[in-house]
């Protein structure tokens, strides 16, 4: 098989399975109780915290552990509103372009507690216009919550610009770093890491008053995910309780946060080399120009600037196919890739991310993502190339012209 769907979720590395096994065989009392069984299981969990700390130069307090990056999410914006219960007609802004896990819940808050939702235009590449921000915000803004990269291009974000001036006007800065963290280099400054390389040095990190992570797409498990908090920034807990310092209840996932801590070691080591970052990137690259030349009216769908791209993401369009057919095609010949595409009430609707971003509706639907990670095999793109290539020849042939 040759897996290219690692956007949708990551393989556990070997250390993520043997830190979650020894957590479930000899790390299984509540780190709440006394005891030293229960001790035990909570110094583990402080440990693992450092280390998934450390990921983003972060100090170990400052992390709320949460179910998932959904769950972390809900955490952020909840809590927002929860904290800013004071505000008259508050208002929360984010864009069109980000996960579900954002967007419904924007527009969920927007309806149940009577928080206007604005939405923030994205330019022709994808990127969100950070310039029409001044104008969206005013003095009954209490959030502002955009990704980092895209779950569907990997266009990233120009979360500088848009937390400068959230930083200006005193409105809290969350960003959903799903896509980005454990893949790219993380710098919030309120840690003291010593060993950052030297791609880790950006300004990034610094404008960010709250980040969402989840352990499963950096080769962590599922089921675990990080509020960080930057120290001073008005939260209130939407779920109350004793562990986390108050900010979230609920009896700790001890394998989940074991399993996330070992893979954030990996990724720690991964990210100090921006050597294997470039590799991965000109591999992607590669893939993609193949694509191109046995696919000639394929079309990517990514921003002009080759900077604004993880490395490990590329969008396709192929004209006048229905991705979801190409995708189970694909799939029957041991590639794995997905779509945005959504089936909602029976109909076939294309991405909103993609139409957000100005594909025209016919090349949105057939739009295919396939996401590298850092142990993609570089052999197996030419394979997988020439797989497209057939099945895209094959659909093409069987539509009428
Ligand atoms: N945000 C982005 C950008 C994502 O890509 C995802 C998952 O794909 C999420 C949030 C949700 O994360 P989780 O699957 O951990 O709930």
């Amino acid at each position: 098989m040759i897996y290219l769907d690692n956007n949708a979720t990551t393989m556990p590395s070997a250390r993520c399975r043997d830190a979650m096994i020894r957590a479930v065989d000899e790390l299984w009392h509540n780190p709440s109780s006394m005891y030293r069984a229960g001790q035990a299981a909570k110094r583990a969990v402080e440990l693992g915290r450092a280390s998934i700390a450390r990921l983003i130069n972060a100090q170990p307090k400052e992390l709320v552990f949460c179910g998932c990056g959904t769950c972390s999410i809900h955490t952020a914006m909840n809590g927002a509103v929860v904290t800013h219960r004071d505000v008259e007609n508050p208002n929360i802004i984010t864009t069109h372009v980000e996960h579900p896990a954002v967007r419904y819940l924007a527009k969920q808050v927007g309806e149940r507690m009577g928080v206007e939702t604005r939405w923030l235009p994205t330019t022709p590449g994808g990127r969100i216009d950070a310039g029409a921000l001044e104008k969206l915000i005013d003095e009954r803004t209490i959030l502002v919550s955009v990704q980092w990269a895209n779950n569907e291009t990997g266009v990233i974000h120009p979360v500088a610009e848009l937390g400068r001036i959230c930083r200006d006007k005193g409105v809290t800065f969350h960003v959903d770093g799903v896509q980005w963290v454990g893949k790219m280099p993380t710098n919030v400054g309120t840690g003291n890491t010593q060993e950052l390389g030297p791609a880790n040095i950006d300004d990034c990190g610094q404008w960010i008053d709250m980040l969402s992570f989840s352990a499963h797409k950096f080769h962590g498990p599922k089921g675990i995910g990080v509020l960080w908090i930057r120290p001073g920034t008005k939260f209130a807990p939407s779920s109350p309780g004793t562990q986390e310092l108050g900010r979230r209840g609920g009896t700790e996932n001890v394998p989940g946060i074991l399993g996330m801590a070992a893979a954030s070691e990996e990724a720690f080591d991964f990210l100090n080399d921006p050597k294997k970052m470039q590799d991965l990137s000109a591999h992607r690259d590669r893939f993609e120009a193949r694509v191109l030349e046995l696919v000639p009216n394929a079309i990517v769908n990514k921003p002009a600037n080759p900077a604004h791209r993880v490395w490990n993401t590329t969008n396709i369009a192929f004209p006048r196919l229905e991705a979801e057919v190409l995708l189970l095609m694909l799939s029957e010949r041991g590639l794995c890739a997905s779509a945005g595409s959504a089936c909602s009430s029976g109909s076939l609707e294309p991405s909103p991310v993609l139409l957000a971003m100005g594909i025209p509706e016919e090349l949105a639907h057939g739009s295919v993502r396939f996401s590298l990670c850092r142990d993609t095999d570089p052999g197996c793109l030419e394979e997988a190339a020439q797989m497209v290539a057939a099945c895209v020849k094959q659909l093409s042939g069987s539509i009428p012209v």
